[in-house]
């Protein structure tokens, strides 16, 4: 339940200094979400890859999120320069990378403006196999939307899973949706997409035991759509 959970009422309620103290002052609000992100592998492996990208996970339960919280902390503390580099200014790596706990099926529109996105990623979400619980999935109409309106333009919902009737529901419900278009792995790959996918498929705890299980992965990318007069 989500009764003891506090809740930005609106992203303009969140201070995103107190999540990336080395970029307060610049603006600058998560790019990349990672919805459902369990033990945060794909933020740790993409953080270093796009050191100027602030990149926010969700994840509903507390545990987990206390460890990604304590995980990002000993990696900003063990990684940070002696001596500030002044020629890039740059603040170290894993400055860019925070989790909140949160439900993101409840609340995501709480946490993120109109167009600030640039990816989100869903990569394992709990598949729900019975037909009564397909209503817990974190890809429906309604949350499709919520997606959409976060999402910039040229944006890119990133999924993965190991379950193939998920996919396809996944699959189906984003190919429906009129503000997502599929695009398939070649072309994300030429536009130097290819270290996320990588990372899709590679860096998370879920994806790693699939892969020492031997299961498949299906990978299902969208792009979203510009529409005039939006
Ligand atoms: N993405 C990670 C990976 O690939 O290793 C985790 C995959 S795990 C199977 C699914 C995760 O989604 C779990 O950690 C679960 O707690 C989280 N989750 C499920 N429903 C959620 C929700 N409504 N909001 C946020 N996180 C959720």
């Amino acid at each position: 339940s989500d009764h003891n959970l506090d809740y930005p009422a609106s992203p303009d309620a969140i201070d995103w200094s107190t999540h990336y103290p080395a970029f307060a002052g610049t603006g600058k609000t998560p790019e990349f979400a990672d919805v459902g992100c369990g033990f945060g592998g794909l933020l740790i492996a993409l953080a270093p890859l796009f050191p100027d990208t602030l990149m926010l996970g969700m994840e509903i339960r507390v545990q987990v999120s206390q460890y990604v919280q304590d995980r990002i902390a000993a990696l900003r503390a063990t990684t940070k320069p002696e001596t500030p580099d002044a020629e890039t200014s740059s603040p170290g790596p894993y400055q860019n990378v925070s989790i909140v706990r949160a439900n993101a099926m409840k609340f995501f529109p709480n946490y993120f403006r109109k167009h600030s996105l640039s990816a989100i990623f869903f990569l394992f979400p709990d598949p729900h196999f019975k037909q009564r619980k397909h209503k817990a999935r974190i890809i429906s109409p309604t949350l499709l939307a919520e997606y959409a309106y976060a999402l910039r333009p040229g944006g890119i919902v990133y999924t993965i899973t190991d379950v193939l009737d998920l996919h396809e529901w996944m699959k189906t419900h984003l190919e429906n949706f009129p503000l997502f278009e599929p695009v398939d792995e070649e072309t994300l790959r030429s536009e130097g997409k290819g270290p996320i996918l990588d990372a899709v498929r590679q860096s998370t705890e879920e994806g790693k035991k699939v892969e020492r299980n031997n299961g498949d992965k299906w990978l299902a990318c969208f792009r979203r759509i510009e529409v005039k007069r939006e």
